[in-house]
């Protein structure tokens, strides 16, 4: 069975668009969408040889060789150009995701819709999209073992109309996160809270006024965005 974060992501891949994983490690993703028919064809894209071994055996294993390729390569490189019409990008930090995607510019022509799962800095992802003509037009956020995961999803167009109040809160907590408010949600904004009261805390007597201030401005912004 495929994990609850792995399975929100497949959630957002457009029913019949051609695929591919980018970091795909066991591509359990692309195997769980060819499988339930979702998706026709998929690429499982890794640069490193392990996961890219990982990936060809569970491929051959599931007998879908026909419909999933598995290629070795840095980020985008692996896709062809109009190959695809969805990218997934799912379990790295938010800064690598956004380099790749800035890296792989020219490959996204033909793409229609990036759904990306940032283990950390949503924020990097965010700021790219906005920045470069994609618009982000849903979100999810989960807890699964503990952990918090954030789900981003952006098809081509302009975010004005997403960011339209308060856009560095919106850029940080996420337009539809923040306005949805789950418990997922309240849950990883508490605990980023504490850390924050943690650091300013120990930082009591240090003069790094600028870090102090920095630290407080996201404190009183999670204190709005929590209703505190
Ligand atoms: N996507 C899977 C998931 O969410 O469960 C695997 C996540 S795993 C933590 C991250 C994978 O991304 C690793 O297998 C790593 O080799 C691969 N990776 C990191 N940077 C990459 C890049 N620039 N191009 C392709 N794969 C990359």
């Amino acid at each position: 069975r495929l994990s609850k974060r792995l399975s929100t992501v497949a959630d957002f891949i457009p029913e019949g668009a051609k695929l591919a994983d980018i970091g795909s490690d066991h591509a359990y993703l692309p195997c769980h969408v060819v499988r339930a028919g979702k998706v026709p064809f998929a690429i499982a894209g890794e640069v490193v040889e392990g996961p890219f071994q990982s990936a060809r055996k569970q491929v051959e294993m599931e007998g879908l060789t026909k419909q999933i390729e598995v290629r070795k390569g840095n980020g985008l490189e692996v896709i062809g150009k109009g190959e695809v019409e969805c990218i997934t990008i799912a379990g790295m930090g938010g800064a690598l995701i956004a380099s790749i995607l800035e890296e792989g510019k020219e490959k996204l022509e033909g793409v229609k819709r990036i759904v990306l799962q940032p283990n950390i800095s949503a924020i990097s992802i965010r700021l790219w999209l906005l920045e470069n003509g994609w618009s982000l037009i849903n979100e999810a956020i989960l807890e699964e073992d503990g952990k918090i995961y954030e789900i981003l999803v952006a098809e081509r167009g302009n975010s004005e109309s997403v960011y339209s109040e308060n856009i560095e809160n919106q850029l940080l907590f996420g337009p539809f996160l923040s306005k949805e408010k789950n418990e997922a949600f309240i849950q990883k904004w508490t605990a980023e809270w504490n850390n924050w009261e943690r650091i300013l805390k120990q930082m009591s007597q240090s003069s790094q006024i600028e870090k102090k201030t920095e630290i407080q401005k996201k404190i009183s912004m999670v204190k709005e965005v929590l209703g505190q």
